[in-house]
Formats: C-alpha cells, structure tokens, sequence
C-alpha cells in the first residue's frame, strides 16, 4: 500500500516474446512469400539510394521511398509485391532508412547496409502496428495469411509495439515486442548511513542507530543442542528416537523461521529509513572457510575461530546484506559494499590511524587527538566517509538487487 507513495515517475520496459509458429506448407509458402517480397523491396531501394551516393545526390527520406514503393506495387512488372501487406513494405523502408543514417553517422559503429540474398540472410519481416494483428492466448492473426497458432501459450505482458516474424533454420517464429511502463521509485528518505557488522551488536550505525542480536536465537540453539544429545542417547531407529528426531527438525524450522523474522524486520527497518547505505564488504563464506585450517596446516586456529565464524554466520549478514540490497532497489534507493580497510583503526574524527588506536574491542580511543567512542559506531562512522569517497570516484558500484 505505502509503495505508492514513492512512485512518481516511471520507466519503459522493453520485453519480447518469442514463440515458434505451427505452420503447414501453405502457411509457410506465404510467409516466404512476404520475406521474400521484403528483402526485394531492401535491395531495390538499397540500390537507388547507393547510385544517388554516388553521384553525390541527398538521399531519398522515408516519406519518398514510401512513394516509390506505391508505384512498384502498381507496376504490372512487380506486382507481386501487392499480393503481401503493404505495412511489412514500409517497415522495411524504415528500417532501411535507419540503417542507412547509421552506417553514414561517423558516431555509430554501425557498418553501411548490405543488399539481402536469399539463403544467407535471414528471412525475416516486421508488422509495425500491432493493431493490424490479433493476439489471442495461443494463436496469432497475421494479415493475408489469417490466425496461425504458436507453441507455448505463456501469456504476453504488456503492449505489443511491434511483431517481428522470422525463420530459423525450418521453424519459423513469431516474436512480439512489448512495452511497459513500470513505476521508477524514489526513495522517501534522503539519508546516507554506514553499518557496521558485529557480534556484540548485529550491527551499528554511524547515525548512532545499534541494532542487538537475536537473543531468542542463541537460547533455541541451546535448546537443539541439549535435544541432539538427548537423540544420541536413545536407541536408533526406535519409536523414542522417532519422535526426537521429529521435535529437531521442528526446532530446526523454528530457528530459521525466527533468524527470517529478525532478518527481514532490520532489513525493511533500515531499507526505508535510508536512501544509501553502506556496509563492510566481509568475505562471510572466506572467514568461514579458514576456520578449517589448510592442508599444510590443518585445524589451525580452529578453536579460537570457529566461535566465531559461527556467531557470523548465525547472525546472517549475508542474508541481511541479500535483503537489505533488493528492499533498498525495490523503493528506490541504493546499498553499497566498501572494502573493510583500516575501518577499525582509523579514527573517525582526525583521520588518524593506528592499531594503538584501540585499546580494547569495545572502546576507541584516538592516540593523536583523544578521541573516544563505541569502537563499532567509529567503524561505521569510517564504513560511510570510505564509501561516499569511494562511490564518488566510481570505485565501487551499487549492488546489483
Ligand atoms: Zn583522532
């Protein structure tokens, strides 16, 4: 319901659908027919427009060709061309105009239009107006040819602006280009923030905002734990063990349900309150994985990190930083991830930076000029100055939601 308050302004979403069309000879004798017709009308118009060129005349516009194309429909000698829509002819044209401007526009790579042969260019031509067709669920009506039927009946979304029909290999297809206007949102807050991720506090804000861990998570953890031993304790396999096992797997559910919750509610929470947020890009899976020590040295630091990593993981900063990224995308702001360097040891109001600058986890304490505060909301007071400098300069991105 709120979201409607942010959508001021919209964007156009382009969108095709493309399905295979269930042609028999007929059907597929006059499709050729119509490709056929289009790649007469690109070669011939082509080739007046190069022999003007060349002899240094102004190129005939759109309007002119569309003149041209009148008279060859009328021409005994080219008749045929009556035979096959008249719109693909003028899309043809058009497209041909473009291609054209384009390949003598010194700003676009694009190179000069080439004449189309049968067999090695594709056959393909387009329905401008989407009016002159019918679109029903599963079948298409195309002009001189009547409803064909496609495979697929995913449904199209959006306005059809133009129909394209074309053969791949024996198949030939219908692809149908739409256009949507979707609501570009604009955040209601026009706030910066930068977080810190920890574990005495799930995270802190250098707006001063300190969200606490998920405490009722810790106790249901013990729970499972004092449960797993129970379960080791009965035999296995029997109606006991049976129904052990069963209240695990519904502590499991339980806990991932309440890390959900907590999860979401401070994602959403800080998703609205402001428009960028920046956080330390922590490598959650790497610190995770050096827990299990290397082969050369295997286990090492095992007991003083695994504690640890594992509270990381428990608070689901990954998670959290998954959510935060696509609630910040969907009202329109942004989240960006700034390398963690020197966060904790640079001093947020002189610049200073010094391990001495920390004389213990929870206190920061400025050796150069005295500062002190919470040694977290310091880290994020540096994670915002980082970010804003560094997504200034273009060095770090948006996280792609
Ligand atoms: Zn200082």
């Amino acid at each position: 319901m709120f979201v409607q308050w942010y959508y001021m302004f919209s964007m156009v979403i382009r969108k095709a659908f493309k399905y295979r069309l269930k042609t028999n000879q007929a059907i597929e004798q006059q499709l050729g027919r119509i490709a056929g017709c289009a790649r007469f009308v690109w070669n011939r118009a082509l080739a007046i427009e190069l022999e003007r060129l060349g002899t240094g005349e102004k190129l005939l516009g759109y309007a002119e060709l569309c003149a041209l194309l009148t008279v060859w429909r009328h021409d005994p000698a080219t008749a045929f061309l009556a035979e096959c829509p008249v719109h693909t002819q003028q899309q043809t044209l058009r497209d041909l105009s473009r291609a054209l401007r384009d390949g003598l526009s010194k700003s676009s790579a694009k190179r000069m239009p080439r004449f189309k042969k049968k067999g090695r260019d594709l056959d393909s031509f387009r329905y401008p107006d989407p009016k002159q067709l019918k679109l029903e669920s599963g079948r298409v009506f195309l002009p001189k040819i009547g409803w064909v039927r496609y495979r697929d009946s995913r449904p199209v979304v959006g306005t059809p602006a133009v129909v394209t029909v074309s053969r791949r290999g024996e198949h030939w297809y219908v692809s149908i280009q739409t256009e949507r206007e979707i609501a570009e949102p604009i955040h209601p807050s026009t706030t910066e923030v930068g977080g810190d991720l920890g574990i005495a506090r799930f995270v802190t804000f250098s707006s001063g905002e300190v969200v606490e861990p998920l405490d009722s998570f810790r106790k249901l953890e013990d729970k499972l734990a004092l449960e797993q031993r129970r379960l080791a304790r009965k035999q296995k396999g029997s109606a006991n063990w049976k129904e052990q096992k069963a209240r695990i797997s519904r502590l499991h559910i339980r806990i991932a349900d309440a890390r959900n919750d907590f999860l979401h509610k401070v994602s959403t929470r800080t998703g609205k309150t402001h428009a960028t947020v920046y956080l330390e890009d922590l490598k959650v899976a790497n610190m995770s994985a050096s827990a299990k020590g290397t082969t050369e040295d295997p286990g090492r630091n095992v007991k003083a990190k695994s504690g640890l990593n594992k509270a990381i993981l428990d608070r689901g900063w990954y998670e959290f930083r998954r959510q935060l990224a696509y609630k910040l995308r969907w009202l329109g702001g942004t989240l960006f991830l700034v390398p963690p360097r020197d966060t904790s040891r640079r001093c947020s109001a002189c610049g200073h930076t010094a391990a001495e600058n920390r004389p213990c986890q929870a206190v920061f304490r400025c050796v150069q000029c005295g500062h002190s505060e919470n040694a977290d909301l310091n880290a994020a007071k540096n994670v915002l100055g980082a970010g804003q400098a560094l997504s200034a300069c273009g060095a770090i991105k948006p996280v792609a939601a």
